[in-house]
């Protein structure tokens, strides 16, 4: 009899750590950070719940770190088994986690500085670059429709899951002697009106579904109105003059803007703004963007004229800012920037100094791209306060902020559930995750009431069987 514990994204978002296991494998099935409320005091550098020199292999299914940012530290515990993904995370996977442990490198000397002025001893960051470099050594890439024996009774292949490029569905056999009960985890679903990626592959086949439900409870807006919503926000700023800030994640989102300001570009509506990406990052994200252009939506209407341009000529007047003065000369820009850095949720990352900077200016307008979850910087500014803390300094927020919703990563609340009908009646057993309550309940509801099928909402550290 296999098993399924529930040690992460089990009603909240981030954090995403499910565990699988069988009579003779324990398969770890992501290993995320939290961010924001779900985060708590040091949650991240707290002892797993499971020992990781008893896993078998990891399974992650995409790039971003609230799904696969703990792996460094899975092994720096002890875990030396192989980790699955797919080829394109592979490639992006390095990106990710080099700048992870140099952020923490950074923070850890600021944290010391401090504790030794106080007469106190330094502490050690939970996992270093060597530590990163080892992880990084057990990282093995399998393309998309490629089924493979990861054990003499266990199979698994990764779908498109359409979120980032080389984002995944990840689809797990696994032979119990006389039966064998497949598992389906969506994974991040992505947005199918989204530019670029493909709409997440058909499944119709499982025992057992792990279902996202990040906007369990709402539909987007469609793409046309917010690219028109989008405008209106760059036009009001070129005619008052001032600057917008855009938190983005350095991958995926902040090459939808790249796309999105192109095209608005090409339509002759960018009226000589500059749009600065300031993230030594996203440079490098983009050129593994580049050369995976094949797993690109051939369909999407603009795709030739953007392949023709290719990413640095799609948009003219794009600076990359790589070094930190760079990023700082940007504090000095009142007036007709576009700016757009990491972190997406604001909880660190060079945003923080063009928050700290702007957002007590009437002028300014902030745009919000993609989800906040509770507790992060965006969601207090999303939210309507009045005043932030930024560096320990209270500023004001005098800032327009605009919510753009339409330009999520995500599905919407009818794309989850036109995914998941794809399921052959009666509709395997359904447990939502990646999500806040009100939003699993209210995806539930709708499951119930159309579709007679009930969907579990597991608790963190649930155990079921499978
Ligand atoms: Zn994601």
């Amino acid at each position: 009899m296999a098993s399924l514990t529930f040690y992460g994204a089990a009603q909240q978002v981030t954090g995403s750590c499910y565990l699988i296991e069988t009579q003779h494998h324990r398969i770890l099935l992501e290993c995320g950070i939290r961010q924001g409320r779900d985060k708590r005091v040091d949650e991240n550098e707290k002892p797993f719940e499971f020992d990781p020199a008893s896993i078998d292999a990891v399974l992650i299914s995409h790039a971003h770190l609230d799904h696969s940012g703990l792996v460094p530290l899975l092994v720096k515990r002890g875990y030396n088994g192989p980790v699955y993904t797919s080829t394109v995370t592979h490639g992006l996977l390095p990106i990710m986690y080099r700048d992870a442990a140099s952020l923490l490198r950074s923070d850890y000397e600021r944290k010391n500085r401090r504790l030794m002025r106080a007469g106190k001893k330094a502490v050690e960051p939970p996992y270093t670059i060597e530590d990163v470099e080892r992880a990084l050594g057990q990282v093995t890439g399998i393309d998309y429709g490629n089924r493979q024996k990861i054990f003499p009774d266990i199979e698994l292949r990764f779908l498109d899951a359409g979120h980032i490029l080389g984002s995944t569905i990840v689809e797990l056999w696994l032979n119990q002697g006389e039966t064998v009960r497949k598992l389906v985890f969506s994974g991040d679903l992505g947005n199918s009106c989204a530019p670029l990626l493909n709409d997440p592959a058909v499944v119709s086949e499982a025992d057992i579904v792990l279902l996202e439900s990040t906007y369990g409870d709402r539909n987007h807006r469609p793409l046309v109105d917010t690219l028109e919503e989008f405008n209106g926000v760059i036009e009001a700023a070129a005619s008052t003059g001032g600057n917008i800030l855009i938190p983005a994640f350095a991958v995926g989102r902040t090459q939808d803007l790249i796309y999105w300001l192109g095209l608005l570009y090409h339509e002759g509506r960018l009226r000589g703004q500059k749009v600065f990406i300031d993230s030594p990052m996203a440079i490098k994200v983009s050129n593994v963007y580049e050369r995976y252009h094949h797993l690109f939506n051939q369909d999407d209407p603009h795709f030739r004229e953007f392949m023709k341009q290719g990413w640095d000529n799609w948009l003219p007047g794009l600076t990359y800012t790589q070094s930190p003065e760079e990023s700082m000369a940007l504090n000095r820009v009142n007036a007709g920037a576009i700016i757009i850095a990491g972190s997406g949720m604001c909880t660190g990352g060079r945003i923080m100094h063009h928050l700290k900077h702007n957002l007590w200016r009437e002028k300014t307008h902030v745009v919000i791209v993609g989800y906040q979850a509770i507790g992060t910087l965006g969601r207090v500014l999303v939210d309507g306060a009045t005043r932030v803390k930024i560096f320990g300094d209270e500023i004001a927020v005098k800032a327009q902020i605009h919510t753009l919703g339409g330009f999520s990563a995500h599905a919407g609340q009818d794309q989850l559930l036109s995914w998941a009908v794809n399921f052959q009646a009666p509709g395997p057993r359904l447990c939502l995750v990646h999500g806040e309550p009100d939003a699993m309940q209210s995806l539930q509801q709708r499951f119930i009431q159309e579709h007679q099928w009930k969907a579990h909402i597991p608790a963190m550290g649930e155990m079921i069987s499978i």
